[in-house]
């Protein structure tokens, strides 16, 4: 089988109606500056050379909510992307957004562009938690972002969280039933860390919000896992990986104040 490579692009912050509490893009992915599409191009070279051999080879948009940036931003992104797609260096286009940021006119531009996954952030399908975090949607945005994105022919990807506010473990399997629904091919499952400049660590210092432990998201991303794994919906990434610019909790220069971080959290998760 062929290898599978990913060149992310991160685009922090953009198009984001407001902040989730628990977010920081910027700190997430390392990056303050806004993206251009001469970034896209020397991003996608420098990968590119560093490939040597035969691979499925995919340019990811990650970060911020991409679909929420203006339209003259996206196009300059998805043409910079696009080039190397009809140039056959690339294979596809990914990336991830709101679910109220998608309509059919969204979705008729990433058509034109050669989309071929959008990964919606779900987080919780109970209101409730989405509205404590300060999400700024329903689950019934998901719902319906979800139906239209497999009705035009995309691959639907689902990101959710284990240990957001308030949130427990029927809460967690309950979103993964309601995610299962709704047919996504993907899912990643992000266990809540707790990031510097975030209005969780407001919380957190003021012990008004206690972060699972490891072995709780351990604990709990198991049984998500097994759960996607029974229904054939692949699990592509669990916690944040050692590309994601944040380090060990503790360090000096870390960027995460308290949380299940773990180097090896997939690993353990699936033993
Ligand atoms: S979680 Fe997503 S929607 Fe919320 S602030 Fe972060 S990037 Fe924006």
């Amino acid at each position: 089988m062929k290898k599978q490579y990913i060149i992310p692009i991160f685009v922090p912050h953009l198009g984001c109606p407001q902040n989730c509490t628990f977010c920081n893009q910027k700190k997430i992915s390392g990056q303050e500056k806004q993206v251009t599409g001469e970034d896209v191009k020397k991003t996608v070279n420098d990968y590119l050379e560093s490939f040597k051999e035969e691979a499925y080879i995919e340019i990811a948009f990650f970060g911020g909510s991409f679909t929420g940036i203006p339209v003259e931003k996206q196009e300059e992104l998805l043409e910079a992307a696009y080039e190397f797609v009809k140039e056959g260096k690339v294979n596809s286009i990914r990336l991830s957004t709101r679910p109220d940021y998608i309509d059919k006119d969204v979705l008729k531009r990433l058509k034109k562009y050669k989309v071929g996954t959008i990964e919606l952030g779900v987080q919780s399908s109970n209101d409730y938690i989405l509205k404590n975090c300060k999400r700024g949607h329903t689950f019934e945005d998901v719902k319906k972002a979800s139906k239209m994105i497999r009705w035009h022919g995309f691959n639907l990807g689902h990101q959710m969280m284990v240990g957001l506010p308030e949130s427990t473990r029927i809460d967690e399997l309950n979103t993964a039933k309601d995610c299962a629904k709704l047919k996504p091919k993907i899912v990643r499952i992000y266990p809540v860390l707790v990031i510097k400049g975030t209005k969780l660590e407001e919380d957190f210092n003021k012990n008004l919000y206690e972060p699972l432990t490891v072995d709780q998201a351990v604990e709990i991303c198991k049984e998500l896992y097994n759960f996607f794994e029974k229904k054939h919906i692949k699990v592509i990434r669990m916690g944040l990986q050692n590309t994601d610019s944040i380090s060990k909790p503790g360090s000096e220069q870390s960027e995460v104040v308290a949380g299940p971080y773990h180097e090896a959290f997939r690993t353990i998760s699936r033993i």
